[in-house]
């Protein structure tokens, strides 16, 4: 009789007939085990959550008092019978890969990943397995990020030229996650850096788990401390959310410039669609060369692909002589999913030559 599979795909979720228990459901179900904060990973309703413990100040401050318990990287329990460790995913703070063994079988479920070491949580982890679940958010050739120190010295250089001519930067990004890894990143002797109050609450969860972040400044209406000047605005980098485009709360920061960081910005005509100034370049997901990398590395001959360009990786993944299928997930991609393609996206559309020459 062929070994029961670890995990199947339920209409609540993810879900392993042995344990009894989901990953990541995006129905409410009795126990859940959650790989990171992200809402489309993370939702209210379960009756009892596991997470890693960095995860926990997120998830108290979006789903309030919930039965939360929480593991350390490595760190495994014993659930009727199936062994749960959580492991490195490297994609934001807290997030974890999920390995389950039972039967003499071992599969791992990545929720969502990146290879590259931002410095705002630990890298990603390969674990051996037989089965891998994997995403493939960015699975198309297209998708090559530049590495952190490169994609820290553009947006340095953008801030430095606006300040330098008394333009404050504005850089949309989304407030968990790559807001902290700009932060991280950046040189705070270019100017003050001014946080959107969707931000805020995510650095002290960052800061609170020990990630150094450079200090931070509010504006508007309760902010701690003396007002910013008109002067020390015209030196400022601005981190705000996609949502804050176009809001009253950008009135303040007068003739600004503006800039978009996500991985779309990889895709012809995004930064145009958009509407700003620049796009840079910037992913908390594994990129092409990145996603083959990870599956190589697990040593899995069977995998899982759930959210993203799934045909593409499946196809891939044959190619190589692995077992290969999907599930199909309930994942959004809170990659900032508005400026995301609608259309399939081929070599064609790298965007090339796009943005100001300057
Ligand atoms: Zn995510
Ligand atoms: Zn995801």
């Amino acid at each position: 009789m062929p070994a029961l599979d670890l995990v199947v795909a339920r209409p609540e979720g993810l879900y392993c007939p042995a344990g009894d228990f989901y990953i990541d459901p995006w129905r409410p179900v009795d126990r859940a085990v959650i790989t990171h904060g992200h809402s489309d990973h993370a939702r209210v309703g379960h009756g009892h959550y596991l997470a890693h413990r960095d995860s926990g100040g997120v998830l108290r401050a979006r789903l309030g008092e919930v039965n939360l318990q929480l593991l350390d990287y490595g760190e495994a329990i014993v659930h009727q019978g199936v062994r749960v460790s959580l492991h490195p995913a490297g994609h934001v703070l807290g997030s974890a890969q999920v390995r389950l063994e039972h039967g003499g079988q071992v599969w791992v479920a990545s929720g969502d990943y990146k290879l590259q070491d931002d410095g705002t949580c630990p890298p990603f982890e390969p674990v051996r397995c037989d089965t891998f679940i994997t995403e493939s958010t960015f699975g198309l050739p297209i998708y090559r990020w530049p590495t952190q120190a490169e994609l820290v010295a553009e947006i340095d250089a953008w801030w430095a030229a606006n300040a330098a001519q008394g333009r404050c930067s504005v850089l949309f990004c989304y407030a968990f996650g790559k807001a902290q890894r700009v932060l991280h990143g950046v040189d705070p002797a270019i100017g003050p850096i001014v946080v959107h109050g969707a931000v805020e609450p995510l650095n002290e969860a960052y800061r609170a788990a020990g990630v150094a972040l450079p200090p931070t400044r509010r504006v508007g209406e309760g902010a701690p401390g003396p007002a910013l000047t008109a002067q020390d605005l015209s030196r400022a980098l601005v981190l705000a959310p996609p949502s804050a485009q176009g809001t009253p709360w950008m009135r303040r920061f007068g003739a600004y410039a503006d800039a978009f960081a996500s991985g779309w910005m990889q895709v012809r005509g995004t930064r145009r669609r958009r509407g700003v100034d620049r796009g840079f370049v910037m992913s908390d997901h594994a990129d092409w060369p990145g996603l083959q990398e990870a599956v190589g590395a697990t040593g899995a001959q069977r995998v899982i692909v759930t959210h993203g360009n799934v045909p593409v990786m499946v196809r891939w993944l044959c190619e190589q002589g692995l077992d290969a299928q999907s599930f199909h997930t309930e994942y959004g991609d809170e990659d900032v999913g508005d400026v995301a393609p609608a259309a399939p996206v081929a070599a064609s559309d790298l965007a090339v030559d796009e943005g100001p020459t300057a």
